[in-house]
């Protein structure tokens, strides 16, 4: 059986490696337009903050490494058209020459592309895009220009925050805009995110929420930004406003969801059984919502890619859904959730109620220590718990993980109330937060 992945990032290198691996007899083809493979984006900010040393390590694999293997791999190489009616590829390289290739199964991974705001002077030079490793490249060549000083970043979701504390790190001037009221206002309630503004703006970054840019200007390079409330001098812009689904290849064949992505069932399968789609271009299952959603996670890509990868090698398997787990450390600030936030809830027509608790991390007697603010959402019906929102400077990411199985699982409030969560000073307190929370549940 051949399989053809197309697109070689984080979820079709995880199908690639599920069937390499456990599937000896299966033939695999690679096919990416790009020059690089495994680039982690997570770790575009640190590098330009200078909180790492470089972008060395921020690949964890290459070509040598799939053709080791027994994979046949054309990098710099685009498919520009399927043929899923015979089964064919349609692929061009670097030098314009162009190629077939056949396939029993074709696993569609070509991930997301960030959105362009269709402002006038979005083609400016200095207006840069934050997705690819060349991406990341051209805006550290950019930061580390003497002549740069102010710095736009349009979209305070994760990757925007994330630029502007590695720009603001880099001793610039920062401006962060966003449409929305607060900074991560897809994953946090502003219970939550209020914080993370707070610690934004004492960190020197100017906030501009509730504004919409609408309109870059210059001649030649950007000089200003224009929103619906001011004008900005400006030497750098970032767009980071989100990643829509890259839906070239199977948009007019394959059934998609609102948002265009790839619908797919639990095995990955799109609506052509010879067809899987994984990662950023497809859907995911949210347990919180109990529906398909859109959920662009290197995570999801991941365990998308794997689920594929053991169903065309002939092991069914059932993706077991995701909630969306995050989390974003920022100047020493660390937040992390899971499922929905109360406002995510309700914009989903779920009613919810939610219980907040706020204390020292461990024992007042321990000199170590800080605060912690936690809120559990629940489904007002059924009192199952669909998401958590945990924040501290201390270390708290383990936590969600429990609340991240506990959504998975059904787990209802109640449950939590008088779990065996244990107590050692070092660590947490004897009521602890968790506990709290729940025993404070309506
Ligand atoms: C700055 C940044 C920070 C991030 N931080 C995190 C984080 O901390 N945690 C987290 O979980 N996620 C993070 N993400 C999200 C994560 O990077 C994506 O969810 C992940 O890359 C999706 O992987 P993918 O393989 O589905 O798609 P992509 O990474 O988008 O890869 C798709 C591949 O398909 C190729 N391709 C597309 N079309 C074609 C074609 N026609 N022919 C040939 N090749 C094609 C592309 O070249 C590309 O290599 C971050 C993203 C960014 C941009």
């Amino acid at each position: 059986m051949k399989t053809v992945i197309v697109g070689t990032n984080h979820a079709g290198i995880a199908a690639a490696n599920t069937l390499l691996d456990s599937y000896p007899d299966q033939e695999v083809v690679m096919i990416d337009r790009n020059t690089n493979l495994s680039y982690l984006g997570c770790g575009t900010a640190l590098w330009v903050g200078r909180q790492i040393e470089g972008y060395e390590n921020l690949f964890y694999t290459n070509k040598e490494a799939f053709e080791a293997k027994g994979a046949k791999i054309s990098m710099e190489t685009s498919v520009t058209k399927v043929d899923f009616d015979n089964k064919v590829l349609y692929c061009e390289k670097k030098d314009g020459s162009t190629f077939t290739e056949s396939y029993d199964k074709l696993v569609l991974a070509t991930g997301s592309a960030p959105i362009s705001p269709n402002i006038p002077g979005k083609d400016l030079k200095g207006v840069n895009f934050l997705k690819l490793f060349q991406e990341g490249l051209e805006v550290d060549r950019q930061i580390s220009d003497p002549a740069v000083k102010s710095v736009a970043v349009i979209g305070a979701g994760y990757i925007g925050v994330e630029i502007a504390e590695a720009a603001k790190r880099r001793g610039k001037e920062v401006r962060l805009f966003d449409a929305e009221t607060t900074s991560l206002a897809s994953y946090y309630d502003e219970h939550f995110s209020k914080d993370m503004d707070k610690n934004l703006a004492e960190h020197g970054i100017e906030l501009h929420f509730g504004e919409l840019a609408t309109a870059y200007k210059g001649v030649d390079h950007v000089e200003t930004l224009v929103t619906d409330k001011g004008e900005y001098p400006v030497d750098l812009v970032i767009n980071a406003i989100g990643f829509g689904p890259n839906n070239l290849l199977g948009k007019d064949h394959l059934k998609l969801f609102k948002n265009g992505a790839y619908l797919v069932d639990r095995h990955q399968h799109t609506s052509d059984p010879d067809v899987y789609a994984v990662g950023d271009c497809a859907t995911v299952y949210s347990n919180a919502l109990r529906e398909e959603a859109y959920i662009a996670l290197a995570t999801n890509a991941v365990r998308s890619g794997i689920v594929a990868g053991h169903n065309i090698g002939g092991t069914p398997l059932e993706s077991i859904g995701v909630q969306g787990s995050n989390g974003i450390s920022i100047f020493g600030y660390n937040m992390v959730s899971t499922g929905l936030s109360v406002k995510a809830a309700e914009k989903s027509g779920m009613k919810v109620k939610f219980t907040d608790y706020e204390d020292l991390q461990r024992p007042g007697f321990m000199k170590n220590n800080a605060n912690v603010k936690i809120r559990i959402v629940y489904e007002e019906s059924s009192r199952r718990v669909v998401g958590t929102q945990i924040a501290s400077t201390e270390d708290i990411s383990m936590g969600i993980h429990m609340f991240s199985l506990a959504i998975e699982e059904g787990v209802t409030i109640d449950k939590l109330k008088l779990l065996d969560i244990f107590f050692l000073p070092h660590f947490n307190q004897p009521y602890n937060y968790i506990t709290m929370a729940a025993l404070s549940a309506e």
